[in-house]
């Protein structure tokens, strides 16, 4: 057979496991510190010794909660904690307190950009529940292995959909969003480096041959810690299993087993690790250590009250309301702080100039500060009324990015700073004919390439106003300079 002649529709959900930011561990008063001295946050509750109570930390529920109802999940009003069984070096207690039967939410939706161009992709959400982390096998010498334990009890929100995703780049744009999400809702840092977001794409694919479908086992794709890695892995995953039931047409799902595969990336292939597990080789029984979760009325509603304009939503608002383009106001609002100063800024200022100055000098102000935006501390007033000058033409986009600057050394008005350094714009006609006059005597051979080398006349004609606007001191309005040079190339010619 061919491999033309099969219609493959890829078939993916995603296991997430999401690492919660809150000061302390899950059932403990140990903190949650990344890059600490191995060991040093651990207690006798999350070692595991014998005779301790775990007390639950409910900040960690009120971030999880609040993330569900983003996710628009149905929260459970009664919840409760099972231990998960099973023997591993980093989980000294031989169980993970996790939730089983009754999740703290299930049924939510969770609407991603469509990998077929165009509209979104409706993924739902099965569950999403709290659990504690393990610790972490180290595994810097040669000949033994190393346990740290820092990381044991850290919460962790477990996000399972349904098969929904139809593509590599779906299920990466999934990720993408989920991220921006949970630091938009600051209830994780969403951090890769730290290990904070962990995928388990499962993959199979159903293959349509000569009028009849056929679907090869699911694989589950273990611990995946980066966006790259989760498209590489799905696409990879795809391909060898549309390859697999090409050799052998036996490769379907009920009689070819369900698969752990592990994620090698610098071979960029997926390995066989193990046979999947059913639940009921983890022995699940409800922790008779913790008190079940009621969650009432009242907290219910003070939870609610903590989750705002969601993203995905503000983009298209903010995209509506300011003129921005779909990725401008996505790039905006990727921090939420910034994107409240640039509301504020816009509501005395000018909202398509403001973008525009967010996007590339405030932008850049702040990657050289390795900061964010409202970091950089300058209030929402001079920067509304920065973007107005410019809009007003009282300073041109040049002088603006040059009175920017000093606006991070001085507390004064824009206009005032533009005024005292020589940046306001000169509109005076007379002395701009004066510098475009003066440009040309200068410059005879660039203006020669602008009357007859149609090659170079774009780039002659930019030179010159470049010209202007250095004699100018950077005060000509380069619109103007450049209607004055126009009329002059005009005269010439005739
Ligand atoms: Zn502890
Ligand atoms: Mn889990």
């Amino acid at each position: 057979m061919d491999r033309s002649e099969l219609k493959i529709r890829p078939i993916i959900g995603l296991e997430i496991h999401v690492q919660l930011a809150t000061r302390s561990k899950m059932f403990c008063s140990c903190a949650v510190e990344f890059g600490a001295e191995p060991n040093s946050n651990v207690c006798p509750v999350c070692l595991g010794m014998p005779g301790v109570l775990p007390v639950m930390n409910r900040t960690a529920v009120e971030y999880a909660i609040r993330t569900a109802i983003a996710l628009k999940c149905r929260i459970a009003r009664f919840t409760k904690w099972d231990r998960k069984s099973y023997y591993y070096p980093d989980l000294p207690k031989n169980y993970q307190i996790s939730q089983y039967d009754l999740p703290l939410s299930s049924d939510g939706v969770f609407e991603v950009p469509a990998g077929d161009g165009g509209g979104y992709r409706r993924v739902r959400i099965i569950r999403a529940h709290l659990e504690e982390d393990a610790g972490k096998n180290l595994h810097d010498h040669p000949s033994i292995t190393q346990v740290d334990l820092n990381r044991t009890g850290t919460p962790l929100l477990e996000i399972v959909t349904e098969p929904d995703l139809t593509s590599a780049d779906e299920a990466y744009a999934f990720c993408t969003e989920l991220q921006r999400l949970v630091t938009y809702l600051e209830v994780s840092e969403g951090s890769m480096e730290k290990g904070q977001m962990r995928f388990e794409p499962n993959v199979n694919v159903a293959i349509e041959y000569d009028r009849t479908e056929y679907r090869t086992p699911i694989s589950e794709i273990k611990n995946l810690n980066s966006f790259r890695a989760v498209r590489s892995a799905i696409a990879y995953e795809i391909e060898r299993q549309v390859n697999a039931w090409m050799a052998d047409r036996d490769y379907v799902i009920g009689k070819g087993a369900k698969e752990n595969r592990g994620w090698d990336d610098v071979r960029g292939v997926t390995e066989f690790q193990r046979g999947k597990e059913e639940a009921h080789d983890y022995r699940y029984f409800p922790d008779p250590d913790l008190v079940p979760v009621e969650v009432d009325d009242a907290w219910l509603e003070q939870i609610k009250a903590t989750v705002g304009e969601l993203p995905a939503a503000r983009q298209a608002r903010m995209q509506k309301e300011y003129g921005l383009s779909f990725a401008d106001a996505g790039t905006i609002l990727n921090d939420r702080a910034s994107a409240d100063l640039f509301e504020s800024a816009a509501r005395v200022g000018h909202a398509a100039t403001l973008g525009k100055q967010f996007l590339s000098f405030w932008s850049a102000k702040a990657n050289e500060r390795k900061c964010t935006i409202a970091e950089l501390g300058i209030d929402a007033g001079r920067l509304g009324v920065l973007s107005k000058i410019t809009a007003e033409g009282m300073v041109n986009a040049t002088a603006a990015a040059a009175i920017a600057e000093k606006m991070l050394e001085s507390p004064d008005a824009p206009e005032a700073i533009a005024k005292k350094e020589g940046l306001v714009q000169v509109r005076d006609e007379g002395r701009m004919q004066a510098w475009v006059d003066q440009a040309f005597a200068a410059n005879v051979k660039a203006v020669q390439d602008a009357l007859s080398n149609p090659k170079k006349q774009k780039q002659a004609r930019g030179f010159l106003t470049g010209q202007v606007m250095r004699i100018s001191g950077g005060q000509a309005d380069p619109k103007i300079v450049g209607e004055l040079i126009g009329k002059k190339l005009a005269g010439m010619m005739q």
